[in-house]
């Protein structure tokens, strides 16, 4: 059973995003980075902000994670959500990935235990049809 019910709608991929959720559909976490200097960029874009080279490859994340920022959601954006009330939506950082961010859901925890710079580690929440979500939960958890 995947975290939000099965009518919460899916992710709908762009160009640009269709090879970060390829490689999330065979549960590799990767971020795009420049093929020509490297630099670590999420989401995906295709050209490079520093080079402007549009050469990309995909670099495997660690699968240990901080939060960089969250919220608590309180109030149901879309019915689907409403019984997950209140959960929790993060920013989190990959010390070993200078400059990249993810906005995911960190679960497996009581929303008044989520603190800053908080250590947390991948799970993939299976959501049907081959599609998989990169989620956190504390690595204590
Ligand atoms: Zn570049």
């Amino acid at each position: 059973m995947s975290y939000f019910p099965a009518d919460m709608p899916r992710p709908e991929p762009t160009m640009d995003e269709a090879r970060f959720w390829d490689y999330c559909s065979k549960r590799s976490l990767r971020f795009q980075s420049c093929a020509h200097c490297g630099t670590l960029r999420h989401p995906p874009i295709a050209m490079c902000y520093r080079c402007h080279s549009c050469e990309t490859d995909y670099v495997e994340a660690p699968t240990e994670a901080e939060v960089y920022s969250y919220t608590v959601v309180h109030h149901a954006s879309h019915p689907a959500v409403a019984m997950r009330l209140p959960y929790v939506v993060a920013i989190v950082e990959f010390p070993k990935m200078p400059g990249v961010r993810l906005i995911t859901n960190l679960t497996d925890i009581d929303a008044g235990g989520v603190k800053i710079g908080l250590r947390c580690s991948l799970w993939w929440d299976d959501i049907g049809e081959g599609m998989f979500i990169p989620r956190f939960r504390p690595v204590d958890a």
